[in-house]
């Protein structure tokens, strides 16, 4: 039996990856420090979960036990405003810990590392859209720069220590548990607010668009990913503003509530938007769009 190794497998993205590798028959392996994900969001499924930090020397040794033919690394600090905070906190999980990762698994073999990167922020401000893998990287926040740092590291590891890697670009992920406090996914926010009756703040005027995407179709990307290399954005090419999504989660849940605006966030783009036809050439599909996708998450949210 096939081994993966998921870093984050406990997170949002990371455990509907690790769902649909074990419906692939692989055995699992989660490292997960739990500072953001939960051991409810694996329950119930077979897996080994070592509540592990991704920048300890220790993760050798669950390598060196394992021995993963495939990385799928998710684990990451993902707050982009927590980024333009602290720079250096964020580089410590997103660099060195990438790093920690990508090291282990050149020194064990794996057949493929595929890396959890970032669309919405690697391009910057784009001059085109939908944007393509073409379009130069050119972040504005410490969160984009340390995945384009950490991309340039797997093109050194493939080159270097022949360790075959994939980056995937994430569109602006949502669906069932994503965490609704904080910043985190504009979609699990407002849904949650919503079906509560609490209002919801929108920072800027709202008209501010990002490319959402489902996360079981991110889940199906990470295993097609498995016989690729290199850089594919994963996205749906469709830009929707955010008080765009806000109505639709109003209509869909058949609620009422209220936003008001907040200033705009200083690091954050203005608009975003994915061309994913190298990754649909090589048979990824959506399965979702917007509207299906909200109705999935809003039942998730109330039966929570
Ligand atoms: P998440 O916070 O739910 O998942 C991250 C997981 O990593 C959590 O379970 C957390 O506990 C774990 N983690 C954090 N720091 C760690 C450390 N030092 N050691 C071990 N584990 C650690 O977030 P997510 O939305 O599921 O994001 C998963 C990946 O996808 C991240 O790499 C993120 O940058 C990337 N991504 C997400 C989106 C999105 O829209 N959600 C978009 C682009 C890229």
């Amino acid at each position: 039996m096939e081994k993966a190794l998921v870093t984050g497998g406990a997170g949002f993205i990371g455990s509907h990856v690790v769902d649909a590798l074990i419906d692939k028959g692989l055995e699992v392996v989660v490292v997960d420090d739990l500072s953001s994900g939960s051991i409810n969001n694996v329950n119930g499924q077979e897996i080994d979960l070592y509540n592990e930090d991704i920048t300890n020397s220790d993760l050798w040794r669950i390598f060196r036990k394992h021995k993963p033919d495939y990385v799928f690394h998710l684990a990451a600090q993902i707050n982009v405003r927590e980024s333009i905070k602290d720079p250096i906190e964020d580089a410590r999980t997103n660099i060195l810990g990438s790093l920690n990762v990508l090291k282990c698994s050149a020194e064990f073999g794996v057949k493929k590392f595929v890396f959890s990167s970032t669309g919405g922020a690697i391009y910057g401000e784009a001059s085109k859209l939908p944007t393509s893998e073409r379009q130069k990287a050119d972040p504005e926040s410490p969160y984009g720069i340390s995945k384009q740092t950490t991309e340039k590291h797997l093109w050194f590891y493939k080159k270097n220590k022949g360790l075959d890697s994939v980056a995937l670009r994430y569109g602006n992920v949502y669906g069932p548990r994503q965490n609704s406090k904080g910043e985190a996914g504009v979609i699990s926010i407002f849904a949650n607010n919503i079906l509560c009756g609490k209002d919801s703040r929108i920072n800027g005027d709202g008209e501010q668009t990002r490319d959402y995407v489902y996360v079981k179709d991110v889940a199906d990307a990470n295993l097609l990913a498995m016989e690729l290399s290199g850089v594919y954005n994963v996205g749906t090419g469709i830009e929707t503003s955010v008080n765009e999504v806000f109505r639709k989660i109003i209509d869909l849940s058949e609620n009422n509530a209220f936003s008001s605006h907040e200033p705009a966030i200083k690091g954050e783009v203005k608009r975003s938007c994915l061309d994913s036809r190298k990754l649909v050439g090589k048979g990824w599909k959506t399965q979702y769009n917007l509207d299906r996708g909200l109705k999935e998450t809003i039942d998730y949210f109330r039966s929570e």
